[in-house]
């Protein structure tokens, strides 16, 4: 029975993993050894919705303090500057897999001249407010959001949570491991300790000092998908900017670049094909685009793939060190707090004597996450047709979906319809059909069973786009929701206490 587990790292994928295990199951001793003289990654700063479900809902944190702590602002979804449209948004809301009771056709269909302001978040973001105002005139937060958060107070925040959850840290630089007849029995420290445990999480980043090095776990690449293997990163303090309530990810010549908003400083990064371009080229382009940005920005090396398993033996791994894609969708911390849940849940349910079968579970249920992930990024490549240089071209050329072909070929032939989501690779998908839709729509891929709105259809349609837009412009700015919450008279419905 596993009694004592031992996480390896103390990144965002360590402390969420390590928190999750303790608050859920506080019989577990759970301690994290980490290596102070290497740091965190320092970069990872856009969530999905479930961050914030699996930090205040599963883990029952309170909001008030996170808030306090961490600092977030608030991301309704990302503008993407790309396709023939020139932009077009995504939100944590459904837009297009929904049928209005008033009209005969799912939305897509409504949406080949423009598609803005189909739903109250999409709206929010052209209006640059962050939620619709309540007859009291504060912000109404729903659930459909996410945050932006910058790493490093993320991190401090998870470390001060985690020691007050019983977690116990060790500082110390692990040099190599011992086998034992479940696996892994122990890590060597550089300084001669040795840290046993019964089960171990890899979240020592991209260095997978378990999985990967002692292990040896074959790696997969996804180098047919995804040809961007690097990134230029720097931002610079906000000064008159307003603050924008959703990520921007915008077309450039090797690649995209993201913004990324907090408080008081703006992020921002370029994510590029080392085959195209080289890495003073990249970060020239870089720079004319943000003349704000420092004069050495930061360069990030990585490769996107993963290991063939996410657990072997008695080792999970989470984080950068199990698998790595480029942050197109915020996947990263989207799947530590799923991988960080379903581990627990399963060490829960299986009475922490977890059976070959829950183990062959979970990591077929992480692999075909990892394909959709590849494929779902490598969908918003193949359709850029904003980009017209020699890396788009390839991208428009090569990029390998063959993992979604029959969606693809259905919409094709159908369009944007909800029974699109039949012909998906896999029923548990992150993005859902919702995703594919908005990249299939937002980029005008050609599909044959085209829908002619009457003109009475037409009306419908642009009253219900109004209404989003009225109710939008009456909102909250993210300026002004944050003093609204930061207030030390505000009271979050769903805080566990205080
Ligand atoms: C350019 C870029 C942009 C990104 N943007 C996003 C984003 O917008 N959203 C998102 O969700 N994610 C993003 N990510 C991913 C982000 O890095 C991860 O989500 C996240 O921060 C998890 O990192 P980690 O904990 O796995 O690794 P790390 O932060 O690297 O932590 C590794 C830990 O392991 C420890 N360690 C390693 N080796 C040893 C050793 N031998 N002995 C002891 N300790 C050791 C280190 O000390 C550290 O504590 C981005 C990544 C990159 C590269």
């Amino acid at each position: 029975m596993i009694q004592r587990v031992l996480v390896l790292g103390s990144g965002s994928a360590g402390l969420i993993a390590a928190l999750s295990l303790k608050i859920k199951i506080p019989q577990l001793e759970v301690s994290i050894v980490r290596d102070p003289a290497l740091g965190v990654i320092g970069v990872g700063e856009g969530t999905t919705p479930n961050f914030v479900t699996h930090l205040f809902d599963y883990l029952g944190i309170q909001r008030k303090r996170f808030y306090a702590l961490a600092e977030p602002t608030w991301k309704l979804g990302i503008r993407f500057l790309w396709g023939p449209r020139g932009r077009f948004d995504y939100t944590f809301s459904p837009q297009m897999d929904l049928v209005w009771g008033d009209l005969p056709k799912p939305n897509g269909f409504y949406c080949d001249e423009e598609f803005s302001n189909v739903d109250l978040p999409a709206a929010l973001m052209r209006e640059g407010k962050a939620f619709a105002r309540t007859p009291q005139g504060g912000p109404d937060i729903q659930p459909w959001h996410a945050f932006h958060m910058e790493n490093e107070k993320l991190v401090s925040t998870l470390e001060q949570i985690a020691v007050e959850s019983g977690v116990e840290f060790i500082d110390g630089a692990v040099t190599g491991a011992e086998r034992g007849p479940q696996g892994i029995a122990a890590v060597n420290l550089a300084d001669g300790r040795r840290l046993d445990a019964d089960f171990f999480v890899d979240a020592s980043g991209f260095r997978s000092e378990l999985l990967g090095k002692v292990l040896e776990e074959p790696y997969e690449s996804f180098n047919k998908t995804l040809f961007c293997d690097r990134a230029v990163i720097g931002g610079w303090e906000r000064t008159d900017e307003p603050i924008l309530p959703y990520t921007t990810s915008e077309t450039m010549d090797h690649g995209w670049s993201w913004q990324i908003e907090h408080e008081h400083h703006i992020n921002r990064g370029y994510v590029y094909c080392s085959d195209m371009v080289s890495d003073d080229e990249a970060a020239e382009e870089f720079r004319r685009k943000n003349p704000k940005a420092p004069d050495s920005p930061r360069i990030v090396k990585f490769r996107s793939g993963c290991y063939r398993r996410m657990w072997v033996d008695n080792v999970v791994a989470v984080g950068n060190s199990g698998g790595f894609v480029e942050p197109l969708e915020a996947t990263a911390l989207m799947i530590v707090c799923a991988y960080s849940r379903t581990l627990t849940d399963f060490l829960i349910h299986s009475e922490l004597e977890p059976t070959d079968s829950f183990r062959n579970l979970f990591n077929e249920q992480t692999a075909n996450n990892w394909r959709e992930i590849r494929d779902f990024l490598g969908l918003h490549y193949k359709l850029n047709s904003a980009g017209t240089t020699p890396f788009w071209r390839r991208c428009q050329e090569e990029t390998d979906l063959s993992g979604i072909k029959d969606l693809l070929e259905f919409y094709r032939e159908n369009g944007p319809t909800g029974f699109c989501r039949y012909r998906m690779p896999s029923s548990l998908s992150d993005f859902g059909i919702e995703g594919y839709l908005v990249m299939l729509v937002g980029n005008k891929a050609p599909y044959e069973r085209r829908h002619q709105p009457s003109p009475a259809e037409k009306q419908i349609w642009e009253r219900h786009r109004a209404f989003n837009v009225a109710r939008a412009q009456q909102g909250v700015d993210v300026k002004e929701s944050l003093a609204y919450v930061h207030h030390p008279g505000w009271r979050w419905n769903g805080d566990r206490q205080g």
